[in-house]
């Protein structure tokens, strides 16, 4: 049985029934987490609870069970502001996810203060969530866009990139943790530096929100985007957070019902923060149970679910580094526990099936992340992810696996 110090992984273990199953007559080694992680009991549990005995429509309900659905859907945003450490939940807006959360910030910041001839900064290890909502605007108003290059160690060419800053840059758009790589940016410098020249910056949290706390009025972000399928929630919802003052100054992202204050067919006056930027009926049990999903790790203690994660990220790095052939894309001094690599002679996809036929899922391809790959002159690669309930033994199970995959194709 493993355990760390701290953390009792079977006992954890125990808290996720769909690491409890085979998969092509092998037990399931799940090691996909950085796609998406798997749900505890507790937030299964809150999703049923919520439309066994709290399901009705939020804010506009006089009745009790609408009064409980906003209770909770409401706690869960203040759960959220804490767990950001925002200083408002009228900061905290409920979206689909990262995607939603970019998309919304450059449909309504972007169009309103962003002209031709501006710049936006986004560096070379963006996800395609935080590349293509900025091509779109500066298609659309004759924006340029700049790349912040990536060494060959995975890391962010910070000097690079206090060369693209100046006065023309509006926005600086990038990803706290690196989805293909692990990276963990030093995004409270790129923030500072950005500041200086009067940008605006944009924390894409997605890959961040799992592994570490986070204070948003530290990093002094102007923008922070997660997902809650990434730290034990649901799929299809997340928020953003926004300054007050900048969410107050930009224009509602879709119109409809709850970001209304008043409409006549002559003039429409918007909702106050943070439901002008939430119209229509949102994603409630969802909503619910991230706040049951933040608890889960909470009670778990995040550092100590980043000190086991490190264990494996570091145990995984020293076994895979001894095999032949094989290549890690991303060696940065700070990463998480992501870990990308190929292998000579053998296609991404290949190492893909042929894992999964041993019962062990790993991502394979280009992470949403093509630019990354072009960087470095691949296809794509093969992505191991940890989470809190992974193992050493799943390690060792990952290792063979890769030994066996090359015994049958080289
Ligand atoms: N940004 C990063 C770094 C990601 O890893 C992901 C998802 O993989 C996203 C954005 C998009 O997240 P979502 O699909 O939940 O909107």
């Amino acid at each position: 049985m493993i355990t760390t110090d701290i953390l009792d992984i079977q006992k954890i273990r125990a808290d996720f029934p769909i690491l409890d199953q085979e998969i092509n007559g092998k037990k399931l080694v799940y090691f996909d987490n950085a796609a998406t992680t798997q749900k505890p009991t507790a937030v299964i549990d809150a999703i049923a609870h919520y439309y066994n005995f709290d399901n009705a429509n939020i804010h506009r309900g006089i009745h009790t069970l609408a009064e409980r659905a906003t209770r909770d859907f409401e706690a869960s945003r203040e759960a959220v502001r804490e767990f950001l450490g925002a200083s408002s939940t009228e900061e905290i807006i409920f979206t689909s996810g990262t995607t939603q959360g970019i998309n919304l910030v450059a449909s309504t910041f972007g169009r309103k203060f962003i002209k031709e001839g501006d710049e936006i900064i986004v560096s070379g290890m963006e996800h395609h969530s935080n590349i293509v909502p900025w091509q779109m605007l500066c298609e659309e108003k004759g924006i340029t866009l700049k790349v912040i290059p990536v060494t060959e160690q995975g890391e962010l060419d910070m000097e690079a990139y206090e060369n693209l800053l100046s006065e023309k840059v509006k926005l600086v758009a990038v990803n706290h943790v690196s989805n293909s790589l692990g990276t963990i940016n030093p995004v409270k410098e790129i923030i500072a530096l950005a500041h200086e020249y009067g940008a605006k910056v944009l924390i894409d949290g997605a890959q961040a929100t799992s592994h570490f706390n986070i204070d948003v009025q530290d990093l002094d972000a102007d923008f922070y985007a997660f997902s809650a399928h990434k730290l034990y929630g649901p799929t299809g919802m997340g928020a953003l957070y926004g300054k007050k003052e900048l969410l107050n100054a930009m224009p509602p992202y879709m119109g409809g019902g709850e970001m209304i204050k008043d409409v006549t067919f002559e003039k429409t006056t918007y909702n106050e923060l943070p439901y002008k930027f939430e119209a229509g009926t949102p994603n409630i049990a969802d909503v619910v149970a991230l706040k049951t999903a933040l608890e889960y790790a909470d009670a778990l203690g995040r550092e100590n679910i980043a000190a086991h994660e490190d264990m494996l990220l570091s145990y995984a790095t020293e076994q895979l580094s001894e095999i032949e052939g094989l290549r890690i894309i991303g060696q940065a001094k700070k990463k998480v526990s992501v870990l990308s690599f190929v292998i000579d002679g053998i296609h991404h996809q290949d190492i893909g099936v042929l894992l999964d036929n041993q019962g062990i899922a790993v991502r394979t391809g280009h992470h949403c992340t093509q630019p990354l790959m072009q960087r470095f002159n691949l296809l794509g690669t093969s992505r191991a992810s940890f989470a809190v309930y992974n193992t050493i033994e799943e390690i060792d199970r990952l290792v063979a696996g890769i030994h066996r995959v090359k015994k049958m194709l080289l």
